[in-house]
């Protein structure tokens, strides 16, 4: 064998020992893959009729549509399977292992990245009917299906005068959140969303209906805590639920205008100073936004103590010297109302695309992502529609229980900001272009993070854009790789369900 040719078999060797089913699949003829998955989807109708839709059924497109992202909406599968009982789930993933078919697994479809919840040529698995909900007599726990939207839960847990942490945009889902970790208007006081499951019904790659919790399977408990969908799937959640009716918050929104003075500096502070000394029932984020037509900065507050209202804490934000407000809705409401409020954030359907980053939350350093950020709206192509927002959230208080994260409770965690940046609304041309100076902007920021030895490793899985890797800054990343190697030793949901981060190759 000539050294070129030798290359290349090593090449295909270590590709095939690594990824062995999406080494297959790429070496797989094209009409063989389709008779592949058409096999498994007439399979899979003939299990369960009228709970396959092909695309050639009009139900395919207007389900495609449900996804939050155009990247997300634009991935076809061979067809969509809604299932809607555990034994149903693992019935599905028997015949799933069985035809070694390409799966996805989609609960809310908020998730931006494509594929992530959506599969080329294969089976998306949509879990929006597993939509039950159930309390407990006492009202301390609830359980919820993984296809309900946040929206869907607070609605009904208002009218008992409880809540459960969760999205603080009530259309993003539960499956999707609650596996990835979930910042909600409660992670001063419980942390992760995820750290308030006490019990995962989960089916694994074997169709086995499994409990994980601190008893039971406590391995898979963890790292389902932060993990995603690389164990297996999420089929009913039971959540801690706590009583609190109303509670003050809302949006205020400044433009920045020329010759004004800005108010963004005393926010900063207000924020910085918010995270150096933790109210576990201050919930902030601070937005800085970029429009063609418009650069304004906006915060959201929420401050669920009952029966507070205006905290001082929140004064750098409710009572800065802005000129004017383009909205300002704070007061006191229920958990519906304000979930409700922020669902109706623009860019629905469009280009969309989220990156992040963590770092020590001091003044100093917001100040320097602020003002990166800034310098980079001139980089953007001339004539853009995109929005170009950027900003900072609490980081969750670490939980007693763990979770896949790893993160120590310590002083320097409880100082640590969430970074976000949004994008979207950009054209096809404009992608390429605007990718780039995204990821200059995450690069600068950290670069300054490390040189000011503020910057922490860790990404927020449901915060990161597809060309980060979240999962390799996990702190039990060790415990996951065990975890994935005792309940899918075959990896099924590491190869045959590529989309969303998974746990690196070693
Ligand atoms: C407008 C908007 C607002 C947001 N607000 C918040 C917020 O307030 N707080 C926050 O923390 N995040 C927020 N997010 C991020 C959000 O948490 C993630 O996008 C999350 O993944 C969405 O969950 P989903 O179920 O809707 O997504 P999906 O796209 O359905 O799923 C996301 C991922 O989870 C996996 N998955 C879904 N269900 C299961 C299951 N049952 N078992 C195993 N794996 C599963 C999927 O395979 C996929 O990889 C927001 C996102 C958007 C776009």
């Amino acid at each position: 064998m000539s050294n070129r040719w030798s290359v290349l078999a090593l090449i295909l060797v270590v590709c095939c020992l690594s990824h062995l089913t999406e080494c297959l699949a790429s070496s797989t003829p094209r009409k063989e893959r389709d008779a592949l998955s058409s096999d498994i989807c007439s399979t899979l109708a003939n299990q369960f009729p009228g709970k396959v839709e092909l695309p050639t059924d009009a139900e395919y497109a207007s389900n495609l549509l449900t996804y939050y992202s155009e990247q997300e909406q634009k991935v076809h599968p061979a067809c969509i399977i809604s299932p809607n009982s555990t034994l149903e789930v693992s019935a599905i993933i028997n015949s799933i292992r069985e035809h070694n078919a390409t799966f996805a697994i989609r609960s809310g479809g908020h998730a931006l990245n494509a594929g992530a919840a959506n599969i080329e040529n294969g089976v998306t698995i949509n879990l929006r009917a597993m939509n039950a909900l159930t309390t407990d007599a006492a009202g301390a726990r609830v359980y919820i299906g993984p296809g309900l939207k946040w929206t869907e839960i607070y609605a009904r847990l208002d009218r008992l005068g409880l809540v459960i942490p969760g999205g603080r945009d009530g259309d993003v889902g539960v499956g999707g959140l609650l596996t990835g970790g979930g910042i909600s208007f409660f992670s001063g006081r419980f942390g992760w969303a995820c750290d308030s499951v006490d019990n995962f019904e989960v089916v694994v790659a074997s169709g086995a209906i499994i409990n994980a919790n601190a008893y039971e399977n406590s391995d898979l408990f963890q790292a389902l805590k932060g993990g995603s969908n690389n164990f297996g799937i999420v089929t009913r959640f039971d959540v801690r639920a706590f009583p609190l009716k109303e509670f003050y918050g809302g949006q205020i929104i400044t433009p920045e205008i020329p010759g004004v003075p800005s108010t963004v500096p005393g926010k900063i502070k207000g924020f910085a100073d918010l995270l150096a000394n933790r109210d576990p029932y201050a919930a902030v984020i601070l937005n800085f936004g970029w429009t063609p037509q418009v650069t304004f900065v906006s915060t959201v507050l929420q401050y669920t103590k009952p029966g507070v209202v205006d905290p001082p804490v929140f004064a750098p934000f409710t009572h800065a010297p802005d000129p004017v407000h383009l909205i300002d809705s704070v007061r006191v409401a229920n958990l519906s109302s304000f979930a409700a409020e922020l669902s109706a954030s623009p860019g629905y359907g469009s280009k969309y695309q989220w990156a992040t980053s963590t770092f020590t939350g001091d003044e100093a350093m917001i100040i320097t992502a602020h003002k990166l950020w800034n310098a980079s709206i001139s980089a953007l192509p001339p004539g853009t529609k995109a929005n170009w927002f950027a900003g900072v959230q609490l980081f969750p208080v670490t939980a007693s229980q763990p979770n896949a994260f790893g993160i120590p409770n310590s002083s320097e965690s409880s100082k640590l900001a969430v970074f976000l940046l949004i994008y979207f609304g950009y054209s096809a041309e404009e992608e390429a272009a605007i990718t780039k100076i995204a990821q200059k902007l995450i690069a600068d920021i950290e670069a300054a993070a490390k040189k000011a030895g503020k910057y922490n490793a860790f990404k927020y899985l449901n915060y990161a854009a597809y060309w980060q890797d979240p999962i390799s800054a996990y702190g039990n990343l060790a415990a996951m790789r065990e975890v994935s190697k005792v309940y899918d030793p075959s990896g099924l949901f590491q190869k045959n369900c590529p989309g969303g981060f998974k746990i690196p190759v070693l």
